[in-house]
């Protein structure tokens, strides 16, 4: 960690406005933002220069959602996302186990609902994919997936997450199926350090990672070992009385800029499923999906995590789960920052109208939007035209003046790729302007979790957590935009080839 000046770039100001000059880092802090291109600083031998040429500087991008272990894990597994069809989807495994001597096979992020004909895979056709080995296909949600004959006399989940006859497993059932599947340690910590680098690459300098409680050795160690300045918020799939143990055993080991902020819940699961808690029918198949978590259940951990000061992201897709999870957040005091909502994507205006007086962060992804959000996408056909026009309803949710804050739920981390499905939402009341969702992106990320207001805008005193970027994200088409520098806690941990010689 070296000083740096960055000169000749425009710089993204606390008001949303672009201003020419340079910006001055001193270790891990920003120190000066100035708006001349050539201060007497440069002069000094020990500080680098970079010259931005141009370049547009914003504050590092939170993902406010992200599973860096599944990302890391989706790089050692078969990738389904570019299946067209259910047989596809045998074919790609096929290959898949050809090239694989694993004891499994397993592949990731299918998505029936782009396909001409939306069927799932069943477990007869996993079956001939190898009918030696546990074969397991999983939905890009992560709360469907098929398994095969030989892996379904495994799985002990309840009956009703077990279509015995399909294969078709939900919700603790995928998980189960997940957990069979998973590979060696150093394999892992290995894709983490990957997937941390690829997370660099898209302009990401803090993540809000929920992290499973059974994996949280493995985790600590490979995060240690990816020796990486990247901020991580930790939120932990586990009851918040063993929050404690999470936070100590983090500090006791040397783990960067992780810090374990919280739990998290889940009290549905998802659209695509047919999963996430409805108040009513679907609209492409009776069943209004199921609460996984009763009232009085969610009172008790909210209420521990608000004794004890740490953050409840309570996961809640369908109307009647975010009906849930606003009247349990309700009842605590106006002004508590201890609640996050994951996802509220189903919504209508009564929700909405709740939502003002629910002291939440709502956290949203609005590369949601982009991938399943427009005419005859996947969230019409569940919810029907009326429901989805409610569906993701940014501008709507940003309206109730809740801190809304971006994240992408790794489908796939690209906070550029994201802001282009808010600013350009199918449904045009809903949409964001671009310095709105560049907010939810940075500015407002920061005003929750462990360095609350310290990185998130260009200015003195503030982490050295940065971005350059090709191309203007207030007029450009995010799609053209590239990030050509990545700087986190005042180093420097992406640069795109060629785009920037110190
Ligand atoms: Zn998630």
């Amino acid at each position: 960690m070296s000083d740096i000046l960055f000169k000749n770039g425009m710089f993204y100001g606390p008001q949303g406005e672009f201003w020419r000059g340079c910006l001055r880092v001193e270790g891990n802090r920003i120190v000066s933002v100035e708006a001349v291109d050539h201060p007497g600083s440069e002069s000094r031998d020990s500080i680098e220069v970079v010259d931005v040429d141009g370049g547009f500087v914003i504050p590092g991008f939170v993902d406010a959602h992200v599973h860096l272990s599944s990302l890391a894990l989706k790089r050692l597994r078969c990738d389904l996302s570019p299946a067209r069809s259910a047989k596809d989807v045998r074919d790609r495994l096929a290959e898949w186990a050809a090239d694989n001597d694993s004891p499994f096979v397993i592949g990731v992020d299918f998505d029936e609902s782009r396909w001409e004909h939306q069927k799932l895979p069943t477990r007869h056709m996993l079956d001939g994919v190898d009918d030696r080995r546990p074969v397991f296909a999983r939905r890009i949600c992560g709360h469907i997936g098929v398994v095969n004959s030989m892996m379904l006399e495994r799985i002990k989940s309840r009956p009703d997450l077990v279509d015995r006859d399909t294969g078709v497993v939900t919700e603790h059932a995928v998980w189960e199926a997940g957990r069979m599947c998973e590979p060696e340690s150093e394999a892992v910590i290995a894709g983490t350090a990957d997937a941390i680098k690829d997370l660099f690459a898209v302009g990401i300098t803090t993540v809000h990672d929920i992290v499973e409680e059974k994996k949280f050795d493995q985790y600590l160690t490979a995060i240690s070992k990816a020796q990486t300045p990247l901020r991580i918020d930790a939120l932990i799939n586990t009851n918040p009385r063993f929050l404690h143990r999470f936070v100590s055993q983090s500090e006791a080991t040397s783990a960067g800029n992780l810090r374990v902020v919280g739990a998290k819940c889940f009290l549905d699961g998802s659209i695509g499923g047919r999963t996430a808690a409805l108040n009513a029918d679907y609209a492409d198949h009776p069943g209004w999906g199921t609460l996984l978590m009763q009232r009085p259940v969610l009172q008790t951990i909210a209420g521990e995590c608000f004794d004890s000061r740490y953050l409840l992201a309570i996961h809640a897709i369908g109307d009647r789960a975010v009906d849930l999870a606003t009247g349990v957040v309700t009842e605590f005091p106006a002004g508590t920052e201890s609640f996050r909502i994951e996802h509220c994507e189903v919504t209508a205006p009564p929700q909405i109208e709740r939502l003002k007086h629910a002291p939440a962060f709502l956290c949203l992804q609005p590369n949601f939007v982009r991938n399943w959000g427009g005419p005859g996408g996947l969230n019409e056909t569940r919810l029907g035209r009326e429901r989805n026009r409610w569906c993701n309803a940014h501008r709507s949710l940003y309206e109730t003046g809740r801190p809304c804050i971006f994240g992408s739920d790794g489908m796939p981390p690209g906070p550029l790729y994201g802001i282009k499905g808010s600013i350009e939402h199918p449904v045009a009341d809903e949409r964001m302007t671009p310095q709105e969702a560049l907010a939810c992106y940075t500015a407002t990320a920061h005003t929750v979790g462990a360095h609350k207001r310290e990185a998130g805008v260009l200015e003195p005193g503030n982490f050295a957590d940065l971005v350059v970027l090709t191309d203007d994200p207030l007029s450009a088409d995010p799609d053209t935009i590239q990030v050509k520098m990545t700087v986190v806690d005042g180093e420097v941990v992406h640069r795109s080839s060629g785009a920037i010689t110190p």
